[in-house]
């Protein structure tokens, strides 16, 4: 079966030796970050694909779907695999799609639009398209390693999105291909308000074969940190920063402690005992920054220039969800909750956590502006991990006292935070995907034709 499974594949790709089936490499191509959650690292242990195909051609590509489709195989699509839900783990075998191969950035036009495919990473454009004088938008921590599809389909936001939103907002995604596995597989165009029914959908409902990302004119960034006595302290200077469109900013990050000092390789920038605020700005800035700092009873630890995502030592590497791993790393009993804080009633949020947690639960905000335009406290807090029904009951709680969750011990589209009201991602699956081949088993609101009531 798997024999045969390799030989059609390997007639559909120019090199067979992209048809991979040696076990331990399909094991670790069709795993992600999921263990970051004790529940999904319970859950998904054993999942794996039977075989991995590494197409470097759209024409492979359909060639791949094509079969799958006629011979009823599942097909998982992944990037770099730095994905935090098993997004990209397969629950039921058949095909990983490596897309890693598909990496070119193709152009970067006149007004800033970076064409590219789907594996290119997000270090080698952010790099090109500094040298072309533009830069990305946002990027997530992983930038090293991730990719531009991978981020599409799985990712959010990151660094930036404090001033342009996350992919969903502003028309950061100006379009994107998908290959559909339909009846006859094809290449569909998605623009404009279009990419929001394949955005964010986990490769469950077409394969992104190539992609118009919009960047920002370049600015010359500086990295800061700035330690503070309390978390209200360094929360009051952050939001204050945040909030105030005259400050030119890329991150602006809070750890209460002792978050930093999980942050081992950079000991020099933390301040035992303190709260810690990262934040990239306009190196124009930067002085002015410093004074606001002082005059706020922050203490300067670290300045130094951003040139690009080999800076060393790169504070970004700290934010985001790097900070779970940081924290992990020190005690693997840490895990995370993704969160968003209400910009007015924060304070009492946390301190209803506060009260009844304790240090189980630490906070790490991460500002960004939201759809609307307004700079509010995103956050990926640190959860002590204290059993499932603890957890669970942690996230109603958070809930009830009106803070968003994408929760992300679980491992499908629909509570993990960007699954769409409008159903479009839905309908477009219902197109695409109509026996439920992509990626099966993620979204849970869709049923398979031949199964559907
Ligand atoms: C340490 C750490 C820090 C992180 N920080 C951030 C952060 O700051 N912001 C953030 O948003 N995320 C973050 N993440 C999550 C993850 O890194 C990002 O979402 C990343 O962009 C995923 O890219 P990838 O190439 O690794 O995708 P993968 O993990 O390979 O795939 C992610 C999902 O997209 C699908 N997919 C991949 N390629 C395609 C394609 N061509 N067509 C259709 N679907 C596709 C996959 O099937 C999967 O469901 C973090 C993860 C870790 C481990």
């Amino acid at each position: 079966m798997l024999e045969t499974l390799r030989a059609a594949l390997a007639e559909r790709v120019a090199d067979p030796a992209r048809v991979i089936t040696t076990p331990a490499v399909v094991q670790r191509l069709s795993k992600d970050f999921y263990w970051y959650s004790p529940i999904l690292k319970r859950q998904l242990e054993g999942k794996a694909g039977d075989i991995v195909v590494q197409p470097t051609h759209v024409d492979e590509v359909l060639e791949i779907a094509r079969y799958a489709r006629q011979h009823a195989i599942p097909l998982t699509v992944r990037g770099a695999g730095t994905g935090n839900y098993g997004q990209c783990i397969p629950l039921s075998g058949g095909i990983v799609l490596d897309l890693s191969l598909m990496d070119k950035l193709e152009e970067i036009t006149a007004d800033g639009v970076a064409v590219c495919q789907p594996g290119l990473r997000l270090a080698p454009l952010e790099q090109e398209a500094q040298k072309q004088g533009w830069e990305m938008r946002m990027y997530p921590s992983t930038l090293a390693k991730a990719t531009v599809g991978g981020f599409l389909g799985g990712g959010s936001g990151g660094i930036g999105s404090i001033t342009h939103g996350m992919l969903r907002d502003f028309d950061n995604v100006r379009a994107i291909e998908v290959v559909t596995l339909e009846a006859e597989p094809r290449v569909v165009r998605h623009e404009g308000a279009a990419v929001h029914e394949v955005l964010h959908c986990w490769g469950t409902n077409g394969i992104f074969t190539r992609i118009w990302l919009a960047l920002a004119p370049a600015v010359e960034w500086s990295q800061c940190a700035i330690a503070f006595d309390t978390f209200d302290e360094a929360f009051d200077f952050s939001q204050g920063i945040a909030q105030d469109s005259a400050w030119t900013k890329r991150l602006v990050t809070v750890f209460e402690w002792p978050i930093p000092k999980f942050f081992t390789p950079v000991k020099q920038v933390v301040a035992e005992g303190k709260a810690l605020v990262v934040m990239m700005i306009a190196t124009a800035q930067l002085e002015s920054l410093r004074h606001a700092a002082e005059a706020a009873r922050g203490a300067v630890t670290f300045t130094g220039a951003y040139t690009g995502p080999r800076t060393q030592p790169l504070l970004s590497d700290y934010t985001w969800n790097h900070t779970t791993l940081w924290a992990i790393s020190a005690d693997p009993r840490w895990t995370y909750i993704q969160a968003g804080f209400s910009p007015t009633h924060c304070r009492e949020q946390f301190r209803l956590l506060r009260q009844r947690y304790g240090d189980e639960i630490l906070f790490h905000i991460e500002f960004m502006k939201n759809g609307e335009g307004e700079a509010v406290p995103g956050s990926i807090p640190l959860v002590y991990f204290n059993g499932e029904e603890r957890l669970n009951e942690m996230i109603a709680y958070c809930r009830e006292i009106g803070v968003f969750i994408a929760n992300p011990h679980v491992n499908y589209l629909e509570d993990s935070g960007r699954y769409r009201a409008d159903n479009i991602q839905l309908n477009a699956k219902q197109r695409y995907d109509p026996q439920g081949l992509l990626n099966p088993g993620k979204m849970l609101s869709f049923k398979p034709e031949d199964t559907q009531s």
